[in-house]
């Protein structure tokens, strides 16, 4: 089971859950107060804003940013994704599509190829794009002026994008896991938009599980949805709370099935590490991307897992957490992390 994958129906109430306006915007306050700023300045002097390039690990929020900008400067915005982008061609199609001030928003931006993004430069530089006619001899080029658009990039992996790239960004924001505070707010507010009556206590029980991540709270309280319909006469409690989530894989820390393999892999295979994330992907099965973008940003902010210059290490934390599991003592593990 792989709890992160959601089916058609999650996908559509993710969309009703996704907030439309900065006020229904939880948390990320300070990358929330500098974008009222760019905005209210840039319709203050009736410009597009500077180009906008949102960082973060996957269900954080930038989707979401990238609508409410749209929303905020009362623009229109185009979403597409740096591996839907095949060839130059469809870049120039997209582009030469956009209004003055509409909203160009490319997910996985780091996804883009090599040429896509070299045609990406001069439009959003001084937009304009040279279209080459012709081939051979007679090739010519042929300057072609664009509408003052915004790009708003999303990316999981900011390491990944080339430095020329990155510096046409105007505005660069990196967002934070959410507090347990702040994912209450977020399950306050979806459950309100789902009439679902929910007890504070078992508001802050999903909070606390949710890996930081709003995708992740809002999908789990679905599933708590589910469980409490079928199991508890539609109570919500922190007991129907812990059952419902204990029955998804989720532990008392919020790591699903894959995070726990990923730390019992490094403990039981590597001696806690360290090892290198392609040894490790390889030992699991699982694609490095996956490692890199979903599973590991978690595991390091919670403090469960380190890098270093030579590889992944788990911590002293993670050992407790799989002795915990274990029931085992947890001398038995403290040794190996020595
Ligand atoms: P990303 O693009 O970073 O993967 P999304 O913007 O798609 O993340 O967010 C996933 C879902 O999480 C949204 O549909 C919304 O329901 C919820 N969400 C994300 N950030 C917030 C927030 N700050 N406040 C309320 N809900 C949020």
């Amino acid at each position: 089971m792989t709890p992160r994958i959601e089916n058609d129906d999650d996908q559509i109430l993710n969309l009703s859950l996704r907030p439309k306006a900065f006020n229904e915007f939880v948390g990320q306050s300070r990358v929330v107060e500098n974008l009222r700023v760019a905005i209210q300045a840039a319709k203050r002097r009736s410009e597009s804003l500077e180009h906008l390039l949102l960082a973060g690990p996957p269900g954080l929020g930038k989707t979401s940013v990238a609508h409410i900008v749209a929303h905020e400067m009362g623009a229109k915005i185009t979403a597409t994704s740096g591996p839907a982008i095949g060839r130059a061609g469809d870049l120039i199609g997209i582009l030469t599509n956009l209004e003055q001030g509409d909203i160009l928003f490319i997910d996985e931006i780091h996804r883009l190829s090599k040429v896509v993004e070299e045609f990406l430069y001069p439009a959003m530089e001084n937009f304009e794009i040279d279209f080459i006619i012709d081939k051979g001899p007679y090739a010519k080029t042929i300057k072609f002026h664009l509408k003052r658009f915004t790009l708003v990039g999303a990316t999981t992996r900011s390491g990944l994008l080339s430095n020329p790239m990155r510096s046409r960004f105007g505005m660069v924001y990196h967002l934070d896991f959410y507090t347990p505070d702040d994912l209450v707010q977020v399950l306050q507010r979806s459950a309100k938009i789902l009439s679902m009556a929910v007890q504070p206590e078992a508001a802050r029980a999903i909070a606390e599980r949710s890996r930081g991540t709003p995708r992740i709270a809002n999908r789990l309280l679905r599933r708590v949805r589910d469980y409490a319909q079928v199991k508890a006469g539609g109570k919500i409690s922190p007991e129907v709370v812990h059952a419902a989530l204990a029955a998804q894989g989720v532990d008392d820390v919020g790591l699903d099935s894959l995070d726990r393999k990923v730390l019992r892999t490094i403990i039981e295979f590597y001696s806690g590490g360290p090892v290198g994330i392609e040894a490790l992907a390889a030992a699991l099965n699982e694609e490095p991307d996956t490692i890199v973008d979903v599973v590991e940003p978690y595991l390091l902010s919670a403090g469960l897992l380190k890098r270093t210059a030579r590889g992944r290490k788990v911590t002293r934390f993670a050992y407790q957490h799989y002795a915990n599991l274990k029931n085992e003592k947890l001398e038995l593990f403290a040794a190996a992390e020595s």
